[in-house]
């Protein structure tokens, strides 16, 4: 199947083949510069760095459900910008705030729904695909419900907040003869595509360690950050929230997944964000290869990092899983080098249709749930290492041996 939903390089870009290839356009203009009119007139169409959006009866149609800090700020604006995909409903547990949003972004006010509304999708025929965005309790049944009405599903990560809960959501998925993907949105990130490719090529040489880190601080005096404090909705503390982006992001940039871990946590007593979930997590990893990684969450500092220990080269991307600006270097003691520096931007746009194009095209998800389900089997197995200071065996489907 053809994949076209790759980031494309951006008007930002900056690489040496894109200044050369607009050299090679200007010298090719100038040439035929006396066959143009001095008035105005048509023009050939232009080779465009951006493919145009596909015709409007040629997108699927998304339904985004939780409107939100990440939904309003990344969400929305990405299907604006997609080429396969358009924005056509809104589910919201507040009609005001989904009348003034859908007003901003061109949606009809006969296809606002709320959750307990959303089983109507299944007679909007301009909706393809639900897009979950709500607090992690509220996944796996929310997902169930809109394959219930008929429709495809993203759901953001995690998962949800137990491996049962995926479990069921996938098997909805498959009641449906609907397909699940998990917003993993770094499989788009241009950086991380990269490090990917190079770790498989061998360019690093070979990896023995990994490390990755992902933090950021956790402030209840924001609305997205209060039901992060409460385990019931969040599921756990920084490991299930930002801690899942090194734990995703080891397993693809490796090419495997572990098969033992051992884990600590840790909460500054006395604080009051931390009464229910952990600030710190650590954990190490190890891999049936025999490679090692360590990772690391936490609510305080804000860094998110990744680093492939090569015997070649190391491959630092840093940031690693930011919205933008993320950056990719490869060194060894003699030098450091930026491999890649273009927008982080249209990871958004990517995920998104991919999603719109593997429906369309009937091809394979490239995060699927049972990618997601993998994850939460792992966070699952880190909880019980933390706890009992055990190391915790897996099997090859990341299910815990003597669990
Ligand atoms: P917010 O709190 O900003 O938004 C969540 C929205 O969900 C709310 O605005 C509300 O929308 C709806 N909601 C339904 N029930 C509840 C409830 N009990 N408490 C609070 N909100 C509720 O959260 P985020 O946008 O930060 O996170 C939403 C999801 O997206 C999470 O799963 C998170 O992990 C994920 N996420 C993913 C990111 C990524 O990069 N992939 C980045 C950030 C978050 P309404 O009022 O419309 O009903």
């Amino acid at each position: 199947m053809s994949d076209d939903s790759h980031p494309v390089p951006s008007r930002r870009l900056f690489m040496t083949g894109s200044v050369l290839g607009l050299g090679s356009l200007v010298l090719a203009g100038a040439s035929d510069a006396k066959d143009i009119p001095t008035g105005p007139t048509g023009r050939p169409q232009p080779e465009l760095e951006q493919e145009p959006p596909l015709p409007a009866d040629k997108q699927l149609g998304w339904a985004v459900v939780g409107l939100g800090h990440y939904a309003q700020q990344y969400v929305l604006p990405a299907l604006g910008r997609a080429r396969r995909s358009k924005l056509t409903a809104l589910v919201s547990g507040n009609a005001d705030k989904a009348r003034t949003v859908a007003a901003r972004h061109g949606v009809k006010t006969a296809n606002l729904y709320g959750y307990d509304t959303l089983g109507r999708l299944a007679q909007n025929r301009e909706v393809d695909v639900v897009y979950i965005v709500t607090p992690n309790s509220s996944h796996a049944e929310l997902t169930v419900k809109a394959f219930e009405a008929g429709k495809h599903v993203m759901c953001e990560k995690p998962m949800a907040n137990s491996s049962a809960e995926c479990q069921r959501m996938i098997d909805a998925a498959r009641a449906a003869g609907r397909k699940l993907m998990i917003a993993y949105r770094a499989h788009w990130e241009p950086h991380n595509v990269r490090a990917q490719e190079m770790r498989d090529a061998g360019a690093l040489g070979k990896v023995w360690f990994a490390s990755s880190d992902h933090h950021r601080p956790l402030d209840p005096s924001r609305p997205r950050d209060q039901w992060r404090v409460k385990k019931a909705i969040a599921g756990g503390g920084s490991l299930v929230d930002i801690g899942i982006y090194s734990l995703n992001g080891l397993q693809w940039l490796l090419g495997e997944s572990p098969n033992a871990v051992s884990a600590s946590m840790f909460s500054p007593p006395g604080d009051p964000r931390f009464t229910e979930v952990e600030n710190v997590f650590t954990a190490e990893l190890v891999f049936p290869s025999g490679a090692r990684a360590t990772i690391s969450s936490g609510y305080t500092a804000d860094k998110k990092r990744i680093d492939l220990w090569g015997d070649k080269l190391v491959a630092t991307l840093d940031p690693a899983t930011a919205y933008e600006g993320n950056r990719l270097t490869v060194s060894n003691a003699q030098k450091a080098e930026e491999v890649l520096t273009e927008s982080s931007a249209e990871q958004f746009t990517g995920e998104l249709d991919h999603f719109s194009q593997v429906i369309a095209e009937k091809g394979e998800v490239r995060t699927p749930g049972e990618m997601g389900l993998r994850d939460v089997r792992l966070i699952e197995a880190l909880y019980r290492a933390a706890s009992t200071r055990q190391w915790v065996e897996l099997n090859a489907d990341m299910t815990m041996k003597n669990g």
